[in-house]
């Protein structure tokens, strides 16, 4: 029997009950024991996050249809252009984060984990095959986990890696609110991208969410601006502004806020036996910093290596986990980084110029774009404008 202060003995501790740590937890069978822990008081509130996704992407991680809003038409504005896309394969849906995320963490306790709230992951040593890690827990104080596996499933804060002091920590950050109202009167099945004036180095959306809900968002980059998106979006909220987009809306409901590294994707997932999954490996869109599918496909992907690694008596599944995910990102990423990086200096004549050429691309190719799913011809044609512009520069 454990006596009171002894370690807790788990196979699998998950720190950070987001979508990926609740993916990977919801694939371990019940042979492997595994604790979430999660630092808010609530699975999924505060809402850190916005909610948009793909429908396609949303159906088949099996994601039940009452926790998104379908959307079937995208604008995007500049000061002085607008591109208007009809989606009729490409449809996007707007997540309830809250209910999404709740319903996770019921799979995961279904699959035999436990997921506590309130506990916040301080810790690790390693001590022969296994992990210490101290855990500060709601109504328990100070608890010891002893694990064959701790996952870093803490989103930006990376919280198992530093504090290993291992990998790098973003240093560029995008940060964004949102404000979600209820609706009087606003189309349902559009989403809005907004560029220009006044979000340079960002931009913002008008996403229609579940429960005739609506959010308006602005997210800028760290440390690109030092402006912080509570000062745009409060002075950007006028009558004229809500008329020009057809929104009449209700009560405020409540304020979203929250924090993602925008570096380029880290292809280094696996440190022994100390693994890393979702936001902890930068998995979210240079584009759009877009991340909850990603993230839960890729913890579904985790749970099931680990179980394999349990099966074959051997670490050896983690390195395939790590190769599947290098080869899908990281090349994509680099070159979205490097427009990311390219459209945070844009003024309001190359938004313009930007726009009307995404007025002109087609359906799938927008979607490609915002996905950050480039075709080969994409990216050889952003290596040669790199090249050129690095070219110019020693040129001159
Ligand atoms: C403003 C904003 C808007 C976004 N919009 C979209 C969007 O529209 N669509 C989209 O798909 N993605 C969006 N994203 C990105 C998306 O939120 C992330 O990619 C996704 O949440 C990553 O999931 P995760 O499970 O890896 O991390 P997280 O969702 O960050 O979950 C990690 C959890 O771990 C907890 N945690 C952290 N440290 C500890 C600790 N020490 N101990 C215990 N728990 C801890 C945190 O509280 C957190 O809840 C947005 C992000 C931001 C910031």
């Amino acid at each position: 029997m454990r006596a009171v202060g002894d370690p807790i003995d788990v196979d699998v501790l998950i720190v950070g009950g987001g979508p990926a740590g609740l993916a990977c937890a919801a694939q371990l069978p019940g042979h492997l024991s595994c604790v979430v822990v999660h630092q808010d008081s609530e699975i999924g509130k505060p809402v850190r996050t916005s909610g948009g996704s793909w429908v396609r992407d949303l159906q088949a991680l099996g994601v039940p249809e009452r926790f998104y809003q379908t959307i079937d038409e995208i604008e995007i504005r500049s000061d002085h252009q607008r591109s208007f896309h009809h989606m009729h394969h490409h449809k996007m849906a707007v997540l309830d984060i809250t209910g999404l995320y709740q319903w996770l963490a019921d799979l995961a306790r279904e699959a035999g984990a436990k997921v506590y709230t309130g506990a916040k992951f301080q810790s690790t040593v390693k001590q022969g095959d296994h992990y210490l890690s101290d855990v500060r827990q709601k109504g328990q104080g100070d608890v010891q986990y002893r694990s064959r596996y701790v996952i870093d499933a803490s989103g930006t804060p990376r919280a198992v890696l530093a504090s290993l002091a291992l990998g790098k920590r973003a240093e560029r950050r995008g940060v964004g609110i949102e404000y979600e109202y209820e609706i009087l009167e606003a189309p349902t099945n559009r989403a809005v991208l907004f560029v220009g004036n006044p979000v340079l180095q960002g931009y913002g959306w008008i996403f229609p969410a579940p429960n005739n809900h609506l959010r308006i968002g602005v997210g800028v980059i760290h440390p690109d601006t030092d402006l912080s998106p509570r000062d745009i979006i409060d002075p950007l909220l006028t009558p004229e502004f809500l008329q020009g987009y057809g929104l009449k809306l209700g009560a405020r409901i409540q304020v979203n806020a929250g924090v993602i590294p925008s570096e380029p994707y880290d292809a280094r997932l696996v440190y022994g036996r100390i693994i890393r999954v979702g936001d902890s490996a930068n998995v979210a869109t240079p584009t759009v910093g877009e991340g909850i599918r990603l993230a839960i496909e890729m913890g579904r992907d985790l749970g099931q290596r680990l179980c394999d690694c349990a099966d074959q008596n051997s670490d050896r599944p983690l390195r395939n986990y790590q190769k599947r995910w290098q080869k899908r990102l990281l090349v994509q990423y680099l070159f979205g980084f490097w427009a990311n990086r390219k459209i945070a200096r844009y003024g309001v004549a190359d938004w313009d110029q930007s726009i009307a050429r995404v007025a002109r691309l087609s359906e799938s190719q927008l979607a490609g774009l915002i996905r950050c799913e480039l075709g080969p011809k994409r990216m050889i044609s952003a290596a040669w404008a790199q090249l050129k512009s690095k070219l110019l520069r020693a040129v001159s």
